[in-house]
C-alpha cells in the first residue's frame, strides 16, 4: 500500500464548526500510475472538516494533472482531473459489528477513543483513481479533439451506423463505376 504518512489530519488541530486546510501531495507517494498516462508529481487536496466533538465530517476535493498522447492524433495531451470525496471519521468506542460495517460502507471510519491522527492518503488516491477517464483526451465541449480537433464522439455512434464507416463508402464507389464501365 502507499505510504501515505504524510497525509495525515491531526483531529485535535480542528476547531469546532467549519476548518478548511489544503494538502500538497505528490503521485509518487500515492503510487499513481496508468498504463496510458503519466501523473503530475503534484496532486492538491483541499479539504473541509466539519467538526462537532468527536465525529469528523471531511469533504475533499482532489486535483492533479494527467499526460499521455491522444489516441486520435498522437500528439502529446495533458489533462485536469477533478476528483471529490467524503469521509466522516468518528472517534468512539465501537463494537466489532459497527467496525465492520463501517468498513464496507467505505465512508466512515471508526477509530479509537485516544487517536490522534487519522491517514487521510489513501481515500486521496482512491477518489483520483475513480475519476480517471479512460483515455486522453476528454473531448471539449464541440465533441473536438482540444489538441487536433478531430471529432471523438465518432466512436460511440460507430455500433450503431457501420454502413457510414469512409473505407466501405469508398469501396462500394469504386465498385460501382467499374460495373458501370464493364456495361
Ligand atoms: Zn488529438
Amino acid at each position: 500500500m502507499a505510504d501515505s504518512s504524510y497525509a495525515l489530519l491531526t483531529l485535535d488541530d480542528l476547531e469546532e464548526g467549519q476548518n478548511v486546510f489544503s494538502l500538497e501531495l505528490h503521485s509518487e507517494d500515492l503510487e499513481l500510475k496508468d498504463e496510458f498516462f503519466t501523473f503530475h508529481s503534484l496532486v492538491k487536496a483541499e479539504v473541509k472538516v466539519r467538526r462537532s466533538m468527536d465525529n469528523f465530517n471531511l469533504e475533499g476535493v482532489v486535483s492533479c494533472k494527467i499526460a499521455g498522447d491522444c489516441y486520435r492524433c498522437l500528439k502529446a495531451a495533458e489533462q485536469a482531473v477533478e476528483a471529490r470525496f467524503h469521509l466522516s471519521v468518528q472517534r468512539r468506542q465501537a463494537s466489532p459489528e459497527e467496525l465492520e460495517s463501517a468498513e464496507e460502507d467505505g465512508y466512515i471510519e471508526i477509530v479509537d477513543p485516544g487517536t490522534r491522527q487519522v491517514d487521510i492518503g489513501e481515500y486521496i488516491r482512491e477518489a483520483i483513481i475513480l475519476d480517471l477517464p479512460m483515455r486522453l483526451p476528454t473531448a471539449n465541449v464541440e465533441g473536438n479533439c482540444p489538441q487536433c480537433g478531430e471529432d471523438l464522439t465518432e466512436d460511440s455512434n460507430k455500433d450503431k451506423q457501420e454502413e457510414t464507416d469512409p473505407r466501405w463508402a469508398a469501396l462500394g464507389k469504386i465498385e460501382f463505376s467499374s460495373s458501370e464501365e464493364s456495361t
